[in-house]
């Protein structure tokens, strides 16, 4: 779907259309900027985020705006509860005779991706994995849309497991 007309412009603002795969992965990676697991925040880090934007071609923006969106997508999605952001700017153009996103800053992007995707009824496969100390944030490409945990391999056999115990506990 869509043109790529310069795969390697393809998070710049201006670039062509962007396919729903870089959609996903945009989306995916901004709101795993903060892993639990590791316990590392990209956003706390000055020269990992100007790193991050970099490989992106995108521009900041105020940081404490690039946090409450952050944190109102992880909400939306499964994550910890957060008050919703505040708007961003989006602008649509016309290049070359199409409508198009053209987003000011990395929280514009973001949101015209996640935008570009509910349109297509696919936000709604975005989720935040559960397990406690995870909360990575995943796209489910199932199906029917049932996918639970980031990984059945990792949390969700853990999770089972930990049921096991708890119910063999019970049975004492
Ligand atoms: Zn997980």
């Amino acid at each position: 779907m869509g043109v790529i007309s310069d795969r390697c412009n393809r998070y710049r603002a201006y670039s062509g259309v962007v396919t729903t795969d870089h959609d996903v992965e945009l989306v995916l990676d901004f709101l795993n900027t903060v892993d639990l697991d590791r316990g590392t925040d990209v956003l706390a880090d000055p020269l990992a985020w100007q790193a991050w934007l970099a490989d992106r071609g995108l521009t900041g923006g105020p940081l404490a705006r690039v946090r409450a969106v952050r944190a109102g997508l992880r909400a939306a999605v499964g994550g910890p509860p957060a008050p919703p952001p505040p708007p961003v700017e989006v602008r649509v153009e016309l290049v070359a005779g199409i409508p198009r996103f053209a987003a000011v800053d990395v929280t514009g992007a973001v949101l015209a991706a996640a935008s570009r995707l509910a349109v297509l009824d696919e936000w709604e496969r975005f989720k935040i994995c559960p397990a406690d100390d995870c909360q990575w944030a995943f796209f489910d490409r199932s199906r029917n849309r049932s996918r639970t945990w980031c990984s059945m391999r990792v949390c969700g056999n853990r999770e089972k497991a930990r049921a096991w115990r708890e119910r063999a506990k019970l049975s004492l």
